[in-house]
């Protein structure tokens, strides 16, 4: 209930709150980093709470319908390959370059994983306040339909993407890029339907001066169910001039296609200079965002050949948010450490995937994305990436019982071009389960974790560390 309005502020009075769950680790998030770390917790033996917000897990993979994980599939090992090999046998994923996959078939595989791995979940659970005791996180206050709960925890894994209990914990963080806080775009992600993908791709092919020249952005393969486009440079700036589209639109993109449906999820929206942890920004990003699909979608079925008959078959039930705050931890990895190849004794994942560096790439915060000024979209073939992510960029500095995994790491801005990719989501929340597990049985602070014994565990799980050394930071393959 609230109490007395003095100066635009409510004063809330002081009151209990039950407390609904006790649990060894607590993993809050049901993204890919959370949904990795519950299991690999679970699966190391200790009491496991997932708490998500929506309804279904997967996160911005399956409620914003990004449903690509940027992880070579001849890379993946452990837990990793497992969900992938499952995904697979159920027609659900295509394996290559990177991963296609099913939304639906990937949030009851998660599902079906983390009740094997006897983790509770919790869904439609809002995260909205931590339980410190001095500079220890104890445990959540969470608001859902039973109202405002605490949730008690002795390691708990923030996997919210936005680093929400890290920051309400009084973790240090920056958001956005370190200079001048700008985040890369939101988007809001939707599908078409009846589109005759068979023509598309023949227009791509017989036009392919008016799309990048990257072939993993343009994906033609039909055999192998994989089209991805990126372009129609010139067919967009037509509509603009005729004043079909917005002024900041540059491109139109589909990907992460199983083409014999005839379904393309559309990956053009964007909107710049606006703070996922705003409710405000959120709000307005999600209404621009439907007023653009529109545009688009009659665009393409004006102008682009194959979508003469296509319609909006949905949209995403969230807008996707790239980048928010990521978390100050005992170590910030750079773009630097990436680009050299650099080891760490104490790395507890390794990832793959194909970038262009030094600031070419990766949504910039600044706009224009896709114009002709844009090197990533007109000229450039992204490479390979080989990089460890040290432990310490999982723990926070200056708060205990605490872990991140996720798009929230302690990376910079322009590390996080990389990192913020679901392959690292996925390795950092095998790692961040894995310590959890084992500070929470030795009851120490994840800080002071024994993490010899996690890489052990790690490997126990099938992690390989060692692809770093094996095969260098910028491998031609990865075979
Ligand atoms: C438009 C777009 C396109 C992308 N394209 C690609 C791509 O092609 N390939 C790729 O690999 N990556 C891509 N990414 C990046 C990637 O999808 C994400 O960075 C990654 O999925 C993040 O995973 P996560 O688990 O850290 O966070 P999320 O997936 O954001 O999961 C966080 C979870 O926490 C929940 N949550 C948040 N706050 C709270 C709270 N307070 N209380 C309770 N629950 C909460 C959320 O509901 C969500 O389920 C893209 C991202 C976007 C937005």
């Amino acid at each position: 209930m609230a109490g007395v309005i003095e100066a635009g502020r409510v004063a809330e009075p002081a009151r209990e709150v039950p407390v609904a769950h006790v649990t060894d680790v607590l993993v809050v998030g049901g993204g890919i980093a959370g949904v990795m770390a519950a299991i690999a917790s679970g699966r190391s033996g200790a009491p496991t709470l997932l708490v998500e917000r929506f309804g279904s897990l997967g996160g911005t993979g399956t409620s914003a319908m990004m449903n690509l994980f940027y992880v070579p599939y001849a890379a993946s090992r452990g837990l990793v390959r497992e969900l992938l090999d499952r995904l697979i046998a159920r027609g659900g994923a295509i394996p290559g370059e990177f991963v296609v996959y099913d939304p639906e078939l990937y949030k009851i595989t998660a599902l079906e994983m983390l009740a094997e791995a006897q983790v509770k979940i919790l869904l439609h659970t809002l995260v909205s306040d931590v339980v410190m005791e001095g500079k220890i996180l104890r445990g959540i206050v969470v608001e859902n339909k039973s109202g405002r709960q605490a949730i008690l925890s002795r390691v708990t894994v923030d996997a919210t993407g936005d680093a929400d209990v890290a920051a309400r914990a009084g973790a240090p963080y920056v958001k956005g890029r370190e200079e001048d806080g700008k985040m890369r775009p939101m988007t809001l992600i939707f599908r078409m339907g009846g589109v005759d993908v068979r023509r598309l791709v023949e227009h791509v092919r017989t036009h392919l001066d008016d799309f990048s020249p990257d072939p993993l952005q343009c994906m033609l393969d039909l055999e192998h169910h994989m089209v991805r486009i990126f372009g129609f440079f010139k067919l967009v700036e037509e509509a603009k001039a005729r004043g079909e589209l917005w002024p900041d639109c540059y491109y139109f993109r589909v990907e992460s296609v199983m083409p014999e449906r005839g379904v393309l999820t559309v990956n053009a929206t964007r909107v710049y200079g606006v703070d996922g942890t705003s409710a405000e920004d959120l709000s307005r990003a999600e209404i621009e965002t439907r007023h653009q699909m529109i545009q688009l979608a009659a665009f393409a079925r004006k102008y682009i050949p194959g979508f003469e008959r296509s319609f909006i078959l949905d949209s995403a039930s969230t807008i996707g948010v790239r980048e928010t705050r990521r978390v100050r931890g005992e170590y910030v990895m750079t773009e630097d450490d990436i680009l050299a190849g650099r080891h760490y004794d104490d790395v507890v994942g390794v990832d793959a995937n194909q970038q262009n560096p030094r600031q070419q790439g990766g949504h910039p915060p600044d706009g224009k994305e896709g114009g002709p000024q844009d090197a990533e979209a007109r000229r450039l073939v992204a490479r390979m990436f080989v990089y460890e992510i040290p432990y310490r960029c999982l723990v926070p500095a200056e708060v205990d019982g605490l872990l991140v995994a996720g798009r929230c790491l302690s990376v910079d801005h322009h590390a996080d071009v990389y990192t913020r990719n679901q392959g690292t989501a996925m390795a950092s929340g095998v790692a961040a389960g894995v310590a959890a597990a084992l500070a929470a049985r030795a009851g120490v602070p994840p800080r002071q974790v024994d993490v010899r014994a996690v890489q052990a565990r790690l490997r126990d799980l099938g992690a390989d560390l060692d692809l770093l050394r094996r095969l260098g930071p910028s491998p031609e393959r990865l075979a």
